[in-house]
């Protein structure tokens, strides 16, 4: 079964969640959609990765919203059976001081250029487990602290033990966030100095052939992002077969912050955006991190009707969407119009399945939809509803919102109910819609039907984003507040607008998207006379989308971290 691919040596890229597609609820947000999006490039190009994750039999959640907004989560049990196929072999590692045995089930990820790439899905649910080890595998992101050491021993450990009895043989490994760094103690394992090379209390680890071997690519600049575990919850969970000193040496003193721990043993380390690269090299001191900035998968992030026109007019796009950047010129305007009217069609009809709410095609929909939690501020277009109904009264507009909060995340839940809340005040003024279980399927919709795409994160907490770049594959101009990527991308009045300026960022006010809003954005849309919006479309999709896709993504991961 495997046969096809461990002929020739591959990457291993070591996700906890990974986005494969929409039907497979193995992902909560960004950090699986780029987890996704990187393996769909490297199938597009040839290049040969293997990916490897957790089963998440009972996947992250499905989101049922009521009235007044109050999220519900239910259990997003999926079959692997029907996606997937359970491999022979079988590993174990010591948790607890006991043996939990890990098996895999192969994932094959089918490429729209033909190409195919293994993912290994990770569970612990076999008969020769305990009820409790058993459910290692089963809830992404759920638990309590031991419960997510325990899933990061079975992903880094688990994964690379793995990978080696299923015969694959691996030239380089690549950490996607700090979930996984533990495979850099199985790799100190695998590579040590000889005794008697070795002076007296010299280390017997190959420090040097580890970190050539490994990459990492950090993804936020949020605190509460870096797992940390105290060195008491390891010495009772973790193999005692690892030397606690060395381990110290490598992830802090304190705690084991797996962050740190990646940073040791990685001779490559990026952040997924030049600012944030900026901000982890200040949060991590002595570590040179590199930017390479995210970008998302071409074919998967466009919608039908755009996909016709650039295979059309900019042939090859799939494979080298730089090409994209003669969209402006070549692709004749009714064209991008009539593909966007269909797109945004969709989502009206969309919204209308799944909330009885009838949107305006005529009218603008601003879009929002995104993880529900404090640092994005998904209230902050509502922060003056007055003023808000003013705008609306000259611009009629329309906006749809969408976005889990963690189950944990008390601010965020709060915030989906105040959201709601914001929806039935404007009722009389502004039709706005909260779609409830926002997944891949519906970020498509959404990214690609809105007529401009809103982020209002607190600068400079959002590492990259991504859905932005979503739309920007569909024609739909970003309006943001300057941070990640967008820093990077926002040309004023090409390929969007800048709702900042990174001096007056956390001030709190609004007042700077309402005037954008007012005097810029809605205005122009309405004055569709001289083209001006559509030259506005063409600037997302030739400026935007031929960079920030995960192809140029991949080329530089390539040659720059996997290539030494
Ligand atoms: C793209 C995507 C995200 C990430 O959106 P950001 O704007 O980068 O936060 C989250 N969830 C889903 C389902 C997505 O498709």
């Amino acid at each position: 079964m495997l046969d096809e691919f461990i002929h020739e040596p591959r990457i291993a890229y070591f996700s906890m969640e990974i986005a494969l597609r929409s039907e497979i609820p193995t992902y909560a947000g960004g950090l699986g959609i780029l987890a996704g999006d990187t393996l769909r490039s490297a199938t597009d190009l040839g290049l040969p990765m293997v990916a490897v994750s957790l089963i998440s039999r009972a996947g992250y959640f499905r989101q049922t919203l009521d009235h007044e907004g109050t999220q519900q989560e239910l259990a997003a049990t999926w079959t692997p059976q029907r996606w997937a196929q359970p491999l022979d072999a079988k590993i174990a590692v010591r948790i607890e001081e006991r043996t939990v045995w890990i098996c895999a089930w192969l994932y094959v990820l089918e490429g729209s250029m033909g190409g195919r790439q293994p993912v290994l899905l990770l569970d612990t649910d076999l008969e020769e487990n305990t009820p409790q080890d058993r459910e290692i595998t089963h809830y992404l992101y759920g638990g309590d602290n031991i419960y997510r050491l325990k899933q990061e021993i079975v992903l880094g450990l688990g994964g690379a033990r793995l990978l080696q009895a299923t015969g694959f043989s691996i030239r380089h490994f690549h950490m996607n966030e700090g979930h996984s760094a533990l495979l850099g103690l199985e790799l100190m394992r695998r590579y040590t100095y000889s005794t008697e090379d070795l002076r007296p209390g010299e280390s017997p680890y190959n420090f040097p052939r580890v970190r050539e071997m490994c990459s990492f690519t950090t993804h936020t600049p949020v605190e509460a992002g870096h797992d940390r575990f105290s060195y008491d919850l390891i010495r009772r969970v973790l193999d005692n077969g690892f030397d606690l000193e060395i381990i110290r040496r490598l992830a802090g003193e304190e705690s084991l912050n797996m962050t740190r721990l990646a940073l040791s043993l990685s001779e490559y380390v990026n952040g997924v955006a030049r600012k944030h690269a900026e901000v982890s090299n200040a949060m991590f001191p002595g570590y040179l991190v590199h930017a390479i900035t995210n970008g998302v998968h071409p074919y998967t992030w466009t919608a039908e009707s755009f996909r016709q026109i650039y295979d059309h007019y900019v042939p090859g796009w799939c494979h080298e969407p730089q090409l994209l950047i003669r969209a402006d010129c070549c692709i004749p305007d009714a064209a991008i119009w009539q593909a966007h009217v269909q797109a945004k069609q969709q989502l009206i009809d969309t919204v209308f399945s799944m909330t009885g709410v009838t949107l305006q095609a005529q009218m603008p929909i601003i879009g929002f939809a995104r993880r529900m939690t404090a640092y994005k501020r998904p209230d902050f277009l509502f922060s003056d509803l007055e003023r808000l109904k003013g705008i609306a009264g000259k611009y009629p507009f329309q906006i749809v919102l969408a976005g889990k909060a963690h189950p944990k995340d008390e601010v965020g839940k709060q915030m989906i109910m105040q959201l709601h809340r914001h929806a039935r005040a404007l009722a009389d003024n502004i039709t706005v819609v909260y779609l409830p279980d926002y997944d891949m399927a519906l970020a498509q919709t959404l990214t690609a039907g809105s007529d401009v795409w809103l982020n209002t994160p607190l600068p400079p907490l959002e590492a990259s984003g991504t859905s932005g770049m979503k739309a920007a594959f569909n024609g739909v101009p970003n309006l943001s507040v300057l941070d990640g990527w967008w820093i990077e991308g926002c040309i004023e009045g090409v390929t969007g607008w800048a709702i900042n300026d990174a001096a007056g960022l956390a001030d709190g006010s609004a007042h700077m998207l309402y005037d954008k809003l007012e005097k810029v954005v809605l205005p122009l849309y309405y004055d569709q006379s001289d083209g001006g919006w559509i030259r506005l479309m063409k600037g997302a999709i030739s400026k935007n989308a031929s960079y920030f896709n995960s192809h140029r993504m991949m080329r530089r991961y390539a040659t720059e971290a996997y290539g030494g």
